[in-house]
């Protein structure tokens, strides 16, 4: 199988689209960068048939009595895209652009990372196309507990562990966990990202954001920015954005500009992360924060900073703005935030791009260690936690950017090929 059977290589306008990631193929983007990385590691083809198919994908109906009385009919998906290294692993979208083609391409991407910090998971995703920002507090705590029955028979301790992602957090894990124990008795090792309370791990919440800080540094080092007079925009203001923002605050960095749905803002000497973490537990929103002038989230991917970190969804940095970005390094925290046309014209003009697979591997890192918390009943310090996970990413940097020096390619083709090497190395072993 060629590159070419695989993808056609002309890009086609519905995978770049100007301004709507809804309409961008994220399949075919993790397809390609795929691809990129078999064709430069010379990757046998019934190995690369293997890996770029997904094992198991599931679409089920989730019927919820919504609050008015109506029932109302969802589309829930599980995609288990491998586990040659151990159990599928990986979270659960709540968002309206939720379809399989994204939700199997971030399946993949699962694989890649955790192959890339080597905890012994494979990869998988969930999701349902929902607005969970429009739905109460009941309504999504059935359709958590409906969509959990629905793809029960293919989930496991051993089989497939769920996590937060976009829309989710520690509380539809919570409900995630109760219902799967209904059936199978107590279970917390079934999903990471619980509340401490019920077997989640200490850490683990800011566990995306710490490690994007942890290779931001290390980034930083690399390519001789002095992370202390380091500006920094970051677009998404979500868990993984305001984590990132408040930890490298802390290491001194000026967080110039931060941004949600509803908007962004912008201080020249730095914004106090704290504050704006306060202003947003009151208001709900960044936008209007005291002190600071308004930065739409297109103006912030555009800003003369040392670093930019995408922190939102996918594809924000497309071949449409691309050429307005400014920053001298872009650290992707979110999945999928350069399309790959994007990623052609940052690397013309020399501006690395940290993949996301390796950035934003912190979160998944910390599940592992949670699982094996639960699994041995017996908790961690919040210290050892983090001293494991810096541990991991730091190994993870040294190899992907040892690796992109080496083989004098892109630290995205670096970080595919090392990932592919572990998997296809186990895919051999076994069959
Ligand atoms: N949703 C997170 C990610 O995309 C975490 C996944 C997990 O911990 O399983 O990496």
């Amino acid at each position: 199988m060629s590159v070419a059977t695989v993808l056609p290589p002309q890009e086609n306008k519905t995978n770049d689209a100007p301004s709507n990631a809804s309409k961008l193929n994220f399949n075919r983007i993790t397809d390609e960068q795929f691809l990129l990385a078999a064709e430069h590691m010379g990757l046998e083809d019934e190995i690369q048939k293997l890996l770029i198919t997904p094992y198991r994908e599931l679409i089920v109906q989730v019927p919820v009595r919504m609050d008015d009385g109506k029932l109302e009919l969802f589309h829930g998906f599980r995609v288990q895209h491998n586990a040659v290294r151990g159990p599928y692993k990986g979270g659960l979208r709540f968002h309206h652009h939720v379809d399989l083609a994204e939700v199997r391409s971030l399946a993949a991407l699962m694989t890649w990372k955790t192959a890339i910090v080597d905890v012994p998971f494979g990869g998988a995703k969930g999701g349902v196309t929902c607005d969970p920002t429009s739905m109460s507090r009941k309504e999504l705590q059935s359709l958590t507990r409906g969509f959990a029955q629905k793809i029960d028979m293919a989930l496991g301790v051993y089989r497939d562990i769920v996590a937060p992602d976009v829309g989710t957090n520690a509380q539809v894990m919570a409900w995630f966990m109760d219902e799967y124990g209904k059936k199978h008795g107590y279970t917390p090792a079934i999903v990471t990202g619980k509340p401490v309370r019920l077997g989640g791990s200490l850490g683990r919440e800011e566990a995306t954001g710490r490690g994007v800080m942890i290779i931001t540094l290390e980034a930083c080092k690399a390519y001789g920015i002095d992370v202390k007079r380091a500006s920094i925009a970051v677009q998404g203001f979500g868990n993984v954005g305001s984590w990132a923002s408040r930890l490298l605050a802390q290491r001194g960095a000026n967080i110039v500009a931060v941004s949600d749905v509803k908007g962004g803002i912008f201080k020249e000497g730095g914004l106090d992360i704290d504050a704006v973490l306060a202003h947003v537990k009151e208001t709900g929103s960044v936008v209007d924060m005291p002190g600071t002038r308004p930065c739409g989230n297109e103006e912030l991917l555009t800003l003369d900073v040392d670093v930019l970190i995408p922190a939102a969804l996918g594809g924000s940095i497309t071949r449409h703005n691309v050429e307005n970005v400014s920053a001298k390094l872009i650290v992707e925290a979110a999945n999928s935030p350069v399309t790959p046309r994007a990623d052609e014209a940052l690397r013309a003009r020399n501006i690395p791009v940290i993949p996301d697979i390796l950035a934003n591997a912190g979160g998944v890192t910390v599940s592992y260690f949670e699982w094996v918390q639960n699994l041995q009943q017996f908790s961690w310090s919040h210290e050892k936690v983090n001293v494991e996970l810096e541990e991991r990413m730091l190994k993870a940097w040294w190899n992907v950017h040892t690796r992109s020096v080496e083989e004098k390619t892109p630290l995205r083709i670096a970080a595919f090929t090392e990932a592919l090497h572990r998997v296809a190395e186990a895919t051999r072993q076994r069959y």
